[in-house]
């Protein structure tokens, strides 16, 4: 964070606490995950009852991060269990409260709620809100909050903050990747966390149906005008038995054409919408286009759900949102 201030704020709130609830986004990613994951470790240390509920479970692949299965989802016993009041919520990596679904909603229970993000859309809603969008990872903003608590680095949640910042920036490959990034990676793999084990974790241990699916994700791949497109219908699914996780980093390979400007990846849902993710290769911020259909993201990452609409409009709809927004790039340049 730029200013000290809000840190140790925050951090006098979250230490004065008894209870805390903590839950992430809907889909949850490795560094959402981190940063929930290592808080519940630095303050279970300290005495803190920790809850944590996420609407969706934590991925297959990242069951290996210390304290992931004591996170509560798709269990309404174990939610209709949690205390009817909290001390303090922490919510991480939700621009706003909806993000985290019904998980978000119980954060309402608390005194106060920690808003704890570095998304560009955030609504403010917290009691305090720890909103840097200059932090290349919220698990850096996760990590800064523990050392004011004075808490230690462990291994254990080194491997969680380590997740994170890897999975964020692709591998330390995007343009979140700055010298304070890797000054905070060079101090996680100092504090034991061994780079080569969470690599294949997150990247090598994909099912077959991953690769099935991955199959004919790439059948659909074509470019038109700098675009890249690539889709997954609920029939793929169903053929190949892939699950939603399955498809985090398909992206990646729409993303990975020469030459292109965006990647746009698109995929049906069982509840009927069209779940899309879009990345940027250029100047054109893609946060811009999400946020017409009511998502969000970075200018560089970003996504959104279409609702009421076949995949063939959501692709018309969203070339010609792109359309538009490389206009208004043109005009402003
Ligand atoms: P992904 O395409 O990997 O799901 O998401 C890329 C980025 O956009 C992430 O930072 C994610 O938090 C953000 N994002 C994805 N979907 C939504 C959405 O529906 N609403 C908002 N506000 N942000 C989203
Ligand atoms: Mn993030």
């Amino acid at each position: 964070m730029a200013e000290p201030l809000p840190i140790s704020a925050v951090a006098r709130v979250l230490v004065a606490s008894k209870s805390v609830y903590m839950t992430v986004h809907q889909r949850p990613d490795g560094d959402a995950l981190g940063a929930q994951l290592s808080m519940a470790l630095t303050l279970g240390k300290m005495g803190i009852r920790v809850y944590m509920a996420n609407e969706d479970s934590v991925p297959e692949k990242y069951l290996y991060m210390p304290q992931s299965k004591k996170i509560i989802s798709h269990n309404p016993a174990a939610l209709r269990r949690l205390p009817p009041r909290f001390d303090t919520a922490l919510v991480i990596e939700c621009a706003s409260l909806k993000r985290a679904g019904i998980t978000g909603a119980l954060a309402r229970r608390a005194r106060n709620i920690i808003n704890l993000d570095h998304h560009l859309n955030n609504t403010d809603y917290g009691t305090y809100n720890l909103v840097d969008t200059s932090s290349p990872a919220v698990v850096m903003l996760a990590d800064a909050l523990r050392e004011v608590m004075g808490a230690p680095l462990t291994r254990d949640v080194a491997i969680n903050l380590y997740t994170g910042i890897y999975t964020e920036t692709g591998g330390f490959r995007y343009s979140n990747t700055t010298p304070e990034v890797l000054r905070f990676a060079s101090r996680l793999i100092e504090a034991g966390v061994d780079p080569r084990w969470i690599g294949e974790q997150v990247y090598e241990k994909a099912p077959l149906r991953h690769h099935k699916l991955l199959a004919r994700a790439l059948q659909s791949l074509y470019v038109r005008d700098g675009i890249a497109w690539m889709t997954v219908t609920c029939q793929d699914m169903a053929l190949t038995r892939a699950k939603d996780e399955d498809m985090e980093d398909f992206i990646e390979h729409a993303r990975s054409l020469k030459g292109i400007k965006v990647a746009v990846f698109m995929r049906e849902t069982a509840k009927g919408g069209i779940r899309t993710s879009l990345r940027s290769k250029s100047n054109l911020p893609v946060n811009r286009v999400a946020e017409k259909f009511g998502g969000g993201g970075h200018a560089y990452a970003a996504g959104a759900t279409l609702t009421g609409v076949s995949i063939e409009e959501a692709r018309r709809l969203i070339a010609s949102a792109v359309r538009a927004q490389a206009k208004g790039e043109s005009r402003r340049s």
